[in-house]
């Protein structure tokens, strides 16, 4: 059965490792079998960046240089820009009637960003409500299927809401429910170990990082702190080095073999690093060198987002006409 996928990132800073186990990963091998397509959220970027947004503007084609290096292909992949589709901002309106303060404010990652960006007195409204556009993303695209990582699940659960409520308002199957395609890791933690990897928390391997940046943040990486020589038996639960080797080491019954070492005892810290080094800087080095090409020609980057951005509007449009029409609102359109 063929899927129709939406999914994107934020275009507040180039991806990172978190974002190609979350998500990156699975939608190279989805784009073969369904119809895909993937956005670069710029205006979901400005809404904790509203007085920033030459950040915004500056990491557009980033994203998209970070696309395509992993081997996101544009001639399988409609790849679009959020503020370049205005059906999505209308979309987002209509909705908007549809949803209450009271559930934004008790969604769940909305909740914990809130209180991570210490927004308690300055929240800005379109942060809150977030959620609502990124609703009117997934459904404008008809997405059956999301990739995401384990931090969207609540806002894909109030997509379901707005598109049930909306049906059940103008008694027909105008929108489209969506379920989430979560991989095997949904929630990369990132170096600090603190929470997940973030582009806002600056606690990332990028995937440009160069070969030095890896080594070194390999090195710096938190592992079981009672572990202090090398023959005593070490915790390999909330140790970062095997969190990051069950995600990118290929060879699972080495991991597991190792983590029973390292249980026992007799198994050095450095040892487990200088794979996670290898089994890293393998994985980067094709991508770091195709970001760098691509990187290098930023009017090719702008006419594969403009080309598919093109193709995106007319889909979009085609809902927000349904979405009109289903509310008699359809009275006329403008040349
Ligand atoms: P920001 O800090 O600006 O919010 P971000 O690093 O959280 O940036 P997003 O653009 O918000 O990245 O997320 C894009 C996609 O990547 C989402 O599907 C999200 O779930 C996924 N993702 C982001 N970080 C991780 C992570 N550490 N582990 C797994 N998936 C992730
Ligand atoms: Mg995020």
């Amino acid at each position: 059965m063929s899927y129709t996928i939406l999914t994107g990132d934020r275009a507040t800073g180039s991806l990172h490792l978190g974002h190609y186990v979350g998500s990156l990963r699975q939608r190279v091998e989805l784009q073969h079998h369904h119809q895909q397509t993937v956005m670069v959220a710029d205006l979901q970027g400005l809404t904790d960046n509203g007085s920033n947004p030459q950040k915004i503007s500056a990491n557009v084609l980033n994203v998209v240089a970070d696309y395509l290096a992993v081997g996101i292909d544009p001639a399988k992949t409609t790849l679009c820009l959020q503020s370049a589709l205005p059906a999505l901002a209308e979309l987002t309106m209509y909705y908007l009637n549809l949803v209450t303060v009271a559930r934004l404010e008790r969604n769940p990652t909305v909740k914990s960003e809130i209180i991570e960006k210490d927004f308690s007195r300055s929240l800005p409204a379109g942060f809150l409500i977030y959620p609502v556009s990124q609703a009117a993303d997934i459904t404008a695209f008809g997405a059956t299927h999301v990739p995401v990582g384990e931090d969207q699940l609540p806002m894909l659960e109030q997509t379901n809401e707005i598109v049930r409520r909306f049906n059940r308002i103008v008694d027909r199957e105008v929108l489209v429910e969506c379920q989430p395609l979560l991989s095997r890791v949904g929630r990369l933690p990132g170096l600090d170990g603190q929470g997940k990897m973030s582009k806002s928390r600056g606690n990332t391997i990028m995937l440009g990082a160069s070969a030095d940046e890896v080594h070194k943040a390999v090195m710096s990486m938190f592992t079981d702190p009672n572990h202090l020589n090398v023959s005593d038996p070490g915790q390999v639960e909330g140790n970062m080095v095997f969190t990051y080797l069950d995600a990118f080491c290929e060879d699972a019954a080495l991991v597991a073999q190792l983590k029973d070492h390292y249980r026992q005892g007799g198994l050095g810290d450095v040892k487990i690093k200088r794979l996670l080094e290898d089994c890293l800087q393998t994985l980067l080095e094709p991508i770091r060198t195709r970001r760098a090409e691509f990187s290098a020609d930023k009017g090719e980057l702008m006419r594969i987002l403009r080309e598919g951005s093109q193709r995106a509007n007319q889909v979009t449009q085609g809902t927000l006409a349904q979405v009109k029409s289903a509310l008699g609102l359809d009275f006329f359109a403008l040349d």
